[in-house]
């Protein structure tokens, strides 16, 4: 069975498994909590001992069914690195006092939030919490401020952002050293290369998280006609290669220098295996340009 490596982040003594497990989509996967269990077991058994999360996934519900399955298996937590995220506030039943879908970057909501989520994993302490997407209204001292917080009372060893530009990475960077950019990537959505997310990234030595590696899972089936062309590439390398599909699609984010760490969205530990059998193999700049043409319709100058 394949290994999953780890990999260095950008804050000192945080390595975190090549391939991350996300858990966005735990509460449709219908799991009792044998089952889900089981999958992180199968996860830490491949070497995928990262868990991405976030307050909000599951409608505020993940993190507690993730907590379950640790709290039945309190052994498993010494083997794994937990991510959670916070900043949005989504109206919810869970949350009575959220009138509108709003962002909360203000110390009191990020401490608040971060202890929120320790008590539904059902742990002490989270290896690396994010801002989940860029506030207007945040203030970038107020943000290092709560970091610091959080870091001093061992609540929170690591930190980073989600989806923020490059110019705003550097601003909070420059106050609080960051381990990552969690940020969208596929074939499907090429724009961080574009728009100097990436260059900015590889350019500080930090890795970026990639969200959605596989489109949502569009790369499989969508009918949109740029989907369809990168379908058909993609199979012609899987095929000429003698890998599966979607490890083709992990090997083409992980090629880039800038180090890309992918986040599986799957509950399924064979999709899981697929991404971490990526770790094991490079593409030829060829079959990668032959990808690139493809999501860009040919629009290489
Ligand atoms: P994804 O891997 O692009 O999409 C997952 C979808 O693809 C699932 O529906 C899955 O179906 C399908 N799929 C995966 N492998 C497949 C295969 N071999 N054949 C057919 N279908 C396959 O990732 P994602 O779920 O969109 O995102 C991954 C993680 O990123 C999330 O769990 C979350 O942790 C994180 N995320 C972060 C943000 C952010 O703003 N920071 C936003 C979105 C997501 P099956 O389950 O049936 O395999």
């Amino acid at each position: 069975m394949t290994s999953c490596p780890r990999i260095a982040t950008a804050s000192p003594g945080l390595e975190l498994s090549r391939v991350v497990a996300g858990m966005w989509r735990m509460g449709e996967w219908g799991m009792n909590v044998e089952q889900r269990i089981a999958l992180i077991e199968q996860c830490l058994e491949l070497g995928v001992t990262s868990f991405d999360h976030a307050d909000i996934y599951g409608s505020y519900g993940v993190e507690g069914l993730f907590g379950e399955a640790l709290r039945a298996r309190p052994a498993l937590r010494e083997r794994m690195q937990l991510v959670s995220k916070c900043g949005i506030k989504l109206v919810a039943p869970q949350r009575p006092d959220h009138t509108i879908k709003s962002y909360d970057t203000s110390a009191a909501h990020i401490i608040a939030s971060a202890e929120e989520s320790l008590r539904q994993l059902n742990t002490d302490r989270l290896e690396l919490l994010l801002i989940h997407r860029p506030d207007p209204l945040m203030d970038f001292d107020e943000v290092a401020g709560a970091f610091t917080r959080l870091r001093k009372d061992g609540k929170v060893l690591h930190f980073g952002v989600s989806n923020f530009s490059r110019h705003q990475f550097e601003c909070l960077n420059r106050r609080f050293p960051l381990a990552t950019n969690q940020v969208e990537f596929s074939p499907l959505h090429v724009a961080p290369m574009y728009d100097e997310t990436f260059d900015g990234l590889q350019d500080l030595g930090v890795p970026p998280m990639v969200w959605s590696p596989l489109g949502g899972g569009r790369l499989f089936d969508s009918s949109d006609a740029n989907a369809e062309e990168l379908r058909l590439v993609i199979k012609e390398i899987s095929d000429e290669l003698g890998r599966p599909f979607a490890s083709v699609v992990f090997a083409w984010i992980m090629a880039l220098p800038c180090k890309p760490i992918p986040i599986t969205g799957s509950g399924r530990v064979e999709a899981i295996a697929l991404a971490a059998q990526a770790t094991q193999f490079a593409l030829s700049r060829t079959d990668w340009f032959r990808i690139l043409r493809a999501a860009r319709q040919d629009d290489i100058a």
